[in-house]
């Protein structure tokens, strides 16, 4: 890994400053990113169309599909300068951007790429991802999900759970069962199921933050077309994993937690007289936040590992455990410190009028409860890395 820009990375890198400097809506101070998206949803909506007439939405894809056709190290760029400038990112578009549609790119039919890749770097639709039930999360090769085979068509019954975005989604990449009495890795298939169609109820689960984030998702009876499958029938377990690939490659912002650990230091900084910082009464916490700007520093580093892979043309596999498994777990650490900085009032929510920082300290911390859990718990990611990483037997 080479720490300086490439020359054509640097000439990039002044191109994208120039052109959030002249075009990017103005950073919301204070506010988080998905906060910042939702706060100004009209005006971010602008700002998308305007990155996706770049080609930035997606800059590392294929020009023939809509993207920019660069480098991963040039998207890299890209994405670690919209975060450091604290412009808005299209989060939303996340399934689609960070995991559909570089599965359709990797294993979908070329008709398929030119169905469902426009619309994503359009900034339009967003999708939603299929893969938990009930009774198959960490083992997911228990799911129960049942698709059968009736003339052009998929007959699909069963239930989701967790379903992020499944209440706005156009799509949603959806594993079912076609062969019941094969092996259980071996009888699943990789489907692509349009949100609209008949006997698709969603229904809302808010989480302890109090966000409507995820869902349930009953299927009753749902028509899928067979042109609808990624890959092959009953082989869609390995197009699932290159999805949970791409998606621990994208999950944890090394800028975004350094900007976070900054914002409480700053808040420390300004707040030393009154009673709303707890420096005074916990002098520890100042250990506590130089060691998180340490940590942010090492998840910067596993983002460059991840990266550098992605940039030889690799998907990376154990790293990118090894990073979601360090960033989930960084940012949960960097939640308490924030609310522990806060003393007593740490516990206030947003709502309450002596909430300090409107109460995001506390939603932040509620919320970062599932970093360690949506995208596979931190005990499989462990699992993942103590086989693939370290070549250790299974337990
Ligand atoms: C915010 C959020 C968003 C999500 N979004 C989606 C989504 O959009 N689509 C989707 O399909 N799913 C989604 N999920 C579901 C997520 O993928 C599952 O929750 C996760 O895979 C864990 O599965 P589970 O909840 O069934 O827990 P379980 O698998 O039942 O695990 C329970 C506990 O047992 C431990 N455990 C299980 N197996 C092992 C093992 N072999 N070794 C050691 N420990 C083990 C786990 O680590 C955990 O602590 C989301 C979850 C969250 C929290």
């Amino acid at each position: 890994m080479d720490f300086v820009d490439q020359p054509e990375e640097g000439t990039f890198r002044k191109e994208v400053r120039q052109f959030i400097e002249t075009e990017a809506p103005k950073a919301a101070k204070g506010l988080s990113g998905e906060e910042a998206l939702i706060a100004n949803w009209d005006e971010n909506q602008a700002w998308f169309k305007k990155l996706a007439g770049k080609g930035w939405i997606a800059p590392a894809w294929p020009v023939e599909y809509g993207g920019a056709g660069l480098t991963t190290m040039q998207q890299f760029v890209l994405n670690e300068e919209l975060a450091l400038h604290r412009v808005p990112r299209p989060m939303h578009l996340i399934i689609g951007l960070g995991m559909a549609g570089p599965t359709i790119i990797v294993h979908g039919t070329e008709e398929q790429r030119k169905a469902y890749l426009p619309g994503i770097i359009a900034g339009q639709d967003i999708w939603c991802q299929g893969y938990s039930e009930p009774e198959a999360g960490s083992d997911l090769a228990s799911l129960q999900t049942r698709a059968v085979r009736d003339g052009d068509d998929y007959v699909i019954n069963g239930q989701k759970i967790w379903t992020s975005l499944a209440h706005m989604a156009k799509n949603m990449i959806l594993l079912a069962r076609t062969d019941p009495d094969a092996p259980k890795h071996k009888g699943i298939t990789y489907f692509i199921m349009d949100m609209k169609s008949p006997g698709i109820n969603v229904r809302p689960l808010m989480n302890m933050a109090g966000s409507h984030e995820f869902n349930e998702v009953f299927l009753d009876n749902v028509r899928v077309p067979k042109e609808n499958i990624i890959g092959e029938e009953n082989r869609g377990w390995y197009a699932a994993m290159t999805t949970l690939d791409f998606e621990r490659s994208a999950i944890g912002s090394a800028i975004g937690m350094k900007q976070t650990v900054e914002s409480i230091i700053e808040y420390a900084r300004e707040h030393d007289s009154d009673h709303t910082s707890a420096l005074k009464v916990n002098p520890m916490i100042r250990y506590e936040l130089t060691d998180r700007l340490l940590e942010v520093e090492i998840a910067r580093m596993f983002s460059y590992r991840v990266v550098t892979l992605q940039n030889r043309g690799l998907i990376p596999n154990y790293e990118a455990s090894m990073m979601k498994l360090y960033n989930t777990e960084l940012n949960q650490r960097i939640a308490r410190t924030g609310l522990r900085m806060l003393g007593l009032y740490g516990q206030l929510d947003r709502g309450s009028e002596f909430a300090p920082n409107k109460g995001r300290n506390c939603y932040t911390f509620l919320r970062s409860v599932a970093y360690t859990i949506e995208g596979g718990t931190s005990e499989v990611q462990r699992n993942i890395v103590a086989q693939r990483g370290l070549g250790l037997p299974r337990d």
